[in-house]
């Protein structure tokens, strides 16, 4: 099933298992706790004025915490709590960049295939329009040429880009290769993994205290996925696509070229009978992504007018049809 699901999510995945790992063991522990302490149940413990004491504490300090780490993401301005470290999150990314490499070793196309080249050269540009300078990271955009593998495409944090060769052929021209290679540089420009990263301890809590009051685990995890976990991620993957839309226009791409790719998308998605409903995905489903960048066009066209990017249109007309340079 195609999604462009980037590794942050892989990396977030991970650091959420272990902190599923570690929820478990603490609902073990809460499961051994009400076993042998059956003399308080936790209404009785909520009426416990110490107890609400140290709650209020912790309540609040968290609060504060909560507050005082909120920062605007780049380009949409959004606000969002991140305490995480880009230390933190380039070593998640360096962890995942060994793994993946691994993973696809003898199908990754050497850095001086043309295909790696043109590539690199539309990334290049995307990178050139950042309005954070990211370029003492050290970007490295890897093809993966296997065949079986579904169009993917997905960055780590730290700068690795990594793109299958199977959505080149859905990309089909430098515009819709910018549009998923914008995507990508997006979610790093964002720190979309130091906000998943930020968020998995909240998640973790919150799936402890459900445990306490219901004792379901399944359901619980459930509801935090559903309505918690997902839309978060849907979110930062539709302001990749905003954030992407605005950059690959302002590099002088074709904007109309990214609803395009999608509708290839679609078409693909649809000749596998790939479908899954938008409310249980990390990623809003297809239509939504068509919707969305239409709907952002004339945002993304008055970018792209405003670099200029016309200003030798004539000597193409000039050259009848042919290109002068
Ligand atoms: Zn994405």
């Amino acid at each position: 099933m195609f999604k462009f699901t980037s590794i942050w999510l892989r990396g977030a995945k991970e650091f959420g298992s272990q902190a599923s790992r570690t929820s478990k063991a603490s609902m073990r522990w809460a499961s051994t706790y009400k076993r042998f302490n059956n003399t308080k149940s936790s209404s009785n413990i909520l009426q416990d004025p110490t107890y609400r004491k140290y709650a209020a504490g912790v309540l609040g300090l968290g609060g504060v915490f909560y507050v005082t780490h909120l920062e605007e993401a780049p380009v949409t301005g959004r606000r969002r709590f991140i305490w995480s470290t880009e230390g933190l999150e380039k070593w998640v990314g360096d962890r995942s960049y060994r793994q993946v490499l691994a993973e696809n070793r003898g199908h990754i196309l050497p850095p001086h295939h043309p295909l790696s080249v043109k590539v690199s050269n539309v990334f290049e540009k995307i990178l050139k329009v950042s309005p954070i300078d990211e370029s003492h990271l050290d970007w490295k955009v890897h093809i993966v040429n296997d065949p079986r593998a579904p169009p993917n495409a997905f960055v780590l944090p730290g700068g690795k880009v990594f793109v299958f060769s199977s959505i080149l052929n859905i990309c089909q021209n430098d515009d819709g290769l910018a549009t998923v290679l914008s995507h990508e540089f997006a979610h790093q420009l964002a720190r979309h993994t130091g906000e998943n990263l930020s968020k998995t301890p909240i998640y973790a809590a919150l799936g402890i205290f459900l445990y306490a009051l219901t004792g379901a685990d399944f359901f619980n995890s459930l509801l935090i996925n559903t309505i918690i976990k997902m839309p978060a991620s849907r979110a930062m993957e539709t302001e990749a696509d905003y954030i992407g839309l605005m950059l690959m226009s302002e590099a002088c791409y074709d904007p109309n070229e990214s609803y395009k790719l999608w509708e290839r998308m679609a078409n693909w998605e649809k000749g596998r009978g790939v479908h899954q409903p938008e409310f249980m995905s990390t990623h809003p489903g297809t239509e939504t992504r068509i919707q969305n960048m239409r709907s952002w066009l004339p945002e993304a066209e008055e970018r792209r007018a405003k670099s200029h990017c016309g200003q030798f249109t004539s000597f193409y007309d000039f050259g009848r049809g042919r290109e002068i340079f």
